[in-house]
């Protein structure tokens, strides 16, 4: 099949049907894409198709529902394992977020952690990759060291290097800041990880829906996504681990489909990847994350970043003429998210006004309160382009903008 080399922006706005609905009057514009992105048709309609035709449960039956969903089921894995270039399908683990990713790597490192190691995770995290590991620390008596910031919001990589020493276990970064949408140099913080035999988690729940990621090429340990963010349904997340670490660590959850001998003195775990996908899975979200990636790839990676960083560049040039704006997170290698403040404009009067025009934004902490702490603000409005939205919109949003300013200021 031949790739498109543009983006048919009218076609691929058809394909999305929440983006006919009006808001507040107007016409929807969604700039809210870091939070979740909206979801194409073809998506939608396999969540019915499964429930029309063939809803049943998956690796226990033999009959035809049984299997025609275990193979839906299992052909998304395949398809996650080809678009993130893993070297087996079971080290692509279905859990139901980012978040639930997290949490069962950071659970696995309880009984491996000693007290006194390190683990070393940014200032640009979510709180999702923050909290888990200080949850870990409780239990091991490991301590946390956190790399920081400039005042671009890049990470000091200098400062990165001073922090690892033989005790660091563990490094958690962020392929790219929710926050701030900054990318960061995920490969050199692998590396340099590797050097001193420390494991590497990325949380690549910003990066997925703008560029692609070759798991094998960056030699991470663990990689983790959320399908929600990629076209998909909510509820259904991706954990990407190498195979060695997967085996080293215990499981999550204990229940059905993840053992294989049970007996009231001792149960056996099953292999890779029941071991972690244990009870009844999101099956009809998991087989509809499937269509998503297929949706983002027939439009194709490039081409979408492409297009927003076109988005982008239109955006923080038309956005830095207001005067007092400032905008939070400058970097050359940055994916469609501003983060701004004007003035001392509190971002939710901002917010909640540029709703009553139909456009959704998000305001506050972004779940990213060491952030705000370190440039002492209350929080930011964001917008957060995807290839769906338009320059047109962005107009829209800037006008927005400037009536909720004069009524503000
Ligand atoms: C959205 C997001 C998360 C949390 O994802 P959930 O789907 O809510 O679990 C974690 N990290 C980053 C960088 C995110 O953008």
């Amino acid at each position: 099949m031949k790739k498109n080399t543009n983006i048919n922006i009218k076609e691929i706005r058809k394909d999305f049907p929440i983006l006919n609905r009006k808001v507040n009057g107007n016409d929807l514009i969604y700039f809210d894409n870091a939070a979740t992105s909206q979801t194409p048709k073809v998506v939608i309609d396999s969540i019915v198709s499964y429930y029309s035709n063939y809803n049943s449960n998956i690796h226990r039956g033999v009959h035809a529902l049984s299997q025609e969903a275990t193979d839906a089921y299992e052909n998304s894995r395949i398809k996650f394992q080809k678009h993130f270039n893993a070297d087996n399908s079971f080290e692509i683990i279905f859990t139901s977020g980012t978040t639930h990713s997290i949490n069962l790597v950071a659970n696995g490192f309880k009984k491996i952690l000693k007290s006194g190691d390190e683990i070393i995770i940014s200032q640009l995290e979510h709180h999702s990759n923050i909290v888990p590991w200080q949850m870990l620390c409780e239990e091991t008596g490991a301590k946390i060291k956190v790399i920081p910031i400039d005042h671009n919001g890049e990470l000091v990589f200098s400062e990165f290097e001073k922090l690892l020493n033989s005790r660091t276990e563990l490094v958690f970064v962020n392929h790219v800041s929710n926050a701030l949408g900054i990318i960061n140099p995920i490969k050199k913080i692998i590396d340099r990880a590797h050097e001193f035999n420390a494991i590497v988690l990325i949380d690549g729940a910003q990066a997925t829906p703008h560029m692609k990621v070759d798991v094998l090429k960056l030699d991470v340990d663990f990689y983790v996504t959320s399908t929600h963010k990629i076209c998909g349904p909510t509820g259904v997340g991706i954990l990407y681990g190498k195979e060695k670490w997967l085996n080293k660590i215990p499981p999550f959850f204990g229940g059905g489909e993840m053992i294989d001998q049970v007996t009231f003195e001792k149960s056996t775990y099953a292999g890779l990847p029941n071991k972690f996908e244990a009870g009844t899975p999101n099956i009809s979200g998991v087989i509809a994350s499937g269509i998503g990636l297929d949706y983002m790839n027939s439009i194709g990676l490039e081409n979408i970043n492409k297009y927003e960083s076109e988005l982008l560049n239109y955006a923080t040039k038309e956005m830095l003429l207001i005067e007092d704006l400032k905008i939070y997170g400058v970097s050359k290698e940055k994916t469609s998210v501003i983060s701004f403040n004007v003035g001392e404009i509190h971002p939710y009067d901002i917010g909640s006004i540029v709703d009553k025009f139909g456009i959704a934004t998000r305001t506050g902490q972004l779940c990213a309160q060491p952030i705000m702490d370190y440039f002492k603000i209350p929080g930011t409005i964001r917008v957060s382009f995807s290839f769906y939205n338009t320059k047109e919109e962005i107009d829209l949003f800037i006008k927005a903008l400037h009536k909720a300013i004069s009524m503000l200021s």
